[in-house]
């Protein structure tokens, strides 16, 4: 027992002195000293050692207790530097360090927000990789090579036929593949298209898409979930207007504008062009997003029965949303990370 002790006396002290750092000194300390720790096991055999020599055996563990604390508490201030809390002085007297709290960037918050309504709806976030392939930009969404609105689309390249997202669709694909209905799902991400850059435009924004895939989903259910978005998103009283139009994966489609934000309409019977509305021009309505029916052919492409389940989409630009929200005047603002611009969210 006496020769196990110096031992472990001698091999303690030894990797204490070698701790290059303070994660390998944590190391040594719980070997030796922690609550499985050889010494702590020494003093639980305490019982075996016999009654004469138990006084002798119990003092050799205790010092050898001392001596291997000891090394430690030296070995730990020299790691720290020799800063020894208990000798620090604090003046409570001083004035604070107040630390800048950051925020979410406008975007990010206003994806948030966006989510965060069709979410209360039973939606579910899904995401998916900003490199695509051609397949599921285009094909799968049915728009192929010779289709006319691929020009729109069109975005930038890299080699074999991958390519930046040039929209947030190709996830549905994606997760159609994958899932079966019924399913509700909301898709934030960005999206790059090769525009130039003004104060209306930029080469890469954010779109976030829904959509709804079950076996009796309606166009009034397109139309309740958005109208229940916009006056979340923009007020009560917001109103709504579906315009007909086209997109290759929905079919029928519709461009929807809400009532204007700044003149809720009220300009358009104005008639006289100095008290024309500066935001809808006049026109009372502005266009939000793009929403339809999911295209019995999209339903084919991932493998899904076009007879027994339906389905819509809608999908949204981030930065045009914000704008009108926030009533910014240049979408370059929101990626020069001027901080004066971005402390006002
Ligand atoms: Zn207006």
């Amino acid at each position: 027992m006496k020769d196990k002790i110096r031992e472990i006396e001698k091999s303690a002290v030894e990797e204490i002195a070698l701790a290059a750092d303070a994660d390998m000194l944590e190391k040594a300390r719980v070997k030796y000293l922690g609550r499985k720790g050889l010494i702590t096991e020494l003093f639980k055999n305490m019982g075996g050692v016999s009654s004469s020599e138990r006084a002798e055996v119990g003092r050799l563990i205790n010092s050898l207790k001392v001596t291997a604390s000891k090394a430690f508490d030296d070995k730990a201030s020299a790691i720290s530097g020799g800063r020894d809390l208990k000798c620090q002085k604090v003046d409570i007297t001083l004035p604070g360090i107040a630390r800048e709290i950051g925020h979410l960037h406008p975007i990010s918050r206003t994806i948030e927000e966006i989510c965060g309504v069709f979410i209360s709806l039973g939606f579910k976030v899904v995401e998916g990789p900003e490199i695509e392939n051609e397949h599921y930009n285009f094909e799968a969404l049915n728009i192929p090579l010779e289709h006319p609105s691929r020009d729109a689309f069109d975005t930038f390249y890299l080699a074999d036929k991958w390519l930046l997202r040039s929209h947030t669709s190709p996830v549905q694909a994606r997760f159609m593949e994958k899932n079966n209905p019924p399913f509700a799902i909301v898709i934030p991400g960005k999206v790059y298209r090769p525009d130039a850059t003004d104060a209306s435009h930029s080469f890469m924004f954010h779109q976030v898409e829904g959509l709804v895939v079950s076996d009796n989903i309606r166009f009034s259910d397109l139309k309740g979930a958005l109208t229940l978005f916009a006056r979340q998103m923009f007020g009560e009283t917001t109103k709504m207007r579906f315009r007909p139009s086209f997109f290759p994966f929905t079919e029928p489609s519709a461009e929807v504008d809400i009532s204007c934000i700044l003149c809720s309409g009220e300009s358009r019977s104005a008639g006289h062009d100095s008290r024309r509305c500066s935001l809808c021009g006049g026109k009372g309505w502005i266009e939000i997003l793009g929403a339809g029916m999911v295209n019995p052919k999209v339903f084919k492409n991932v493998g899904y029965d076009p007879e027994k389940v339906t389905g819509f989409a809608f999908g949204m630009g981030v930065e045009r949303i914000a704008i009108l929200k926030y009533g910014i005047t240049d979408i370059r603002m929101f990626f020069e990370n001027d901080i004066r611009f971005l402390r006002q969210f």
